[in-house]
């Protein structure tokens, strides 16, 4: 097993947003890779800064995981107003304040924390979300890649209020999606998939159970947390590699609460762009089209109570998007 440490600070304009191009990669057994998160200013103007940790150049995808955004804590009020998605699902999940989802489907729901909002935009969807006025708020989203077979199908949304709970000595592991052990989340995903919230008392250690064929990767999201050797504070990202049936995690200095992301390697080339994700570059143009024209609608819906307003997409790249292999990796 090799250890590398990325550093890569780069700030990414919301309104040029870089094409991130994925290409399926191959199994690479256990690695302990640090990546570091890049501040991404959110929603105009006055925006929020977001830490970004998926997509990077060294790392498109952690399973069909392909995207994490952490925000907060902070008071900012965030405004995000109506946007289109396809080719994903949009994973909320707030670990402070809440955050008000509206979709084109007709949606209309408060997410806390503890709950979690999973959109699916399959052939095309819209949506907005605010922060509740006073609430400072701390949240991640999540983007996760669909498969081919589902990935034109008609949008979704379902909000999971009452997620399993994976639970040894001093460690309560909330599972969004997938399982860890017997705990298994009724959130509706299509490929084998965990995302899993680990809160460890302090001096507390527990061996989690993992599934050996998934590709793993751990964010710490408050505190200290001892993972596979190395001690973690928020920020960098760990990717662990597959081929691992455990992983043991401890919280030597204090309590520590962390973010577990695994997947089975992702079957299909990715291309991301700005809010979408295809297989081509004429994926990307049709739907950034279909977004930008009177006729938007007949393809993403409209969200309720913005007056019609919307985030308008941005130019596309001067360059054909196509997907690109995973750097040093066959
Ligand atoms: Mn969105």
């Amino acid at each position: 097993m090799h250890r590398v440490r990325h550093s890569r600070h780069v700030t990414n304009l919301e309104n040029r947003p870089t094409p991130q191009q994925c290409h399926a990669h191959g199994g690479t057994g256990p690695l302990h890779e640090l990546l570091e998160p890049r501040d991404v200013p959110l929603g105009g103007l006055r925006s929020m800064q977001v830490r970004r940790t998926l997509p990077q150049r060294a790392l498109p995808m952690v399973g069909a995981w392909c995207f994490l955004d952490e925000f907060g804590p902070q008071q900012v009020q965030m405004r995000v107003l109506p946007h289109p998605h396809t080719g994903l699902q949009t994973v909320t999940w707030p670990l402070q304040g809440q955050i008000r989802h509206r979709d084109s489907l007709g949606s209309d729901v408060l997410v806390r924390p503890g709950q979690l909002n999973l959109m699916t935009a399959g052939h095309g969807v819209s949506h907005s979300e605010f922060s509740v006025e006073g609430d400072p708020v701390h949240a991640v989203q999540l983007w996760v890649a669909l498969p081919d077979d589902v990935r034109e199908d008609p949008a979704a949304f379902e909000q999971v209020t009452d997620l399993p709970v994976w639970e040894a000595a001093g460690v309560r592991a909330t599972i969004m999606v997938g399982a860890l052990g017997e705990a298994r989340s009724s959130a509706h995903v299509h490929t084998p998939l965990v995302g899993a919230d680990v809160a460890l008392d302090a001096g507390a250690t527990a061996t989690l159970p993992l599934e050996e064929p998934f590709e793993h990767a751990v964010l710490v999201l408050d505190g200290t947390v001892q993972v596979d050797g190395e001690t973690l504070t928020p920020g960098p990202l760990l990717f662990l590699g597959d081929g691992r049936r455990e992983l043991t995690v401890s919280a030597d200095d204090g309590p520590g609460r962390f973010l577990l992301l695994g997947g089975r390697r992702f079957e299909h080339d990715l291309v991301m762009w700005w809010n979408f994700v295809g297989r081509s570059h004429a994926d990307i143009e049709q739907a950034r089209a279909a977004w930008s024209s009177d006729a938007f609608a007949e393809r993403f819906g409209e969200v309720d109570g913005h007056d019609g307003v919307r985030i308008p997409a941005p130019d596309l790249p001067n360059v054909r998007l196509s997907p690109r292999r995973r750097p040093g990796r066959a």
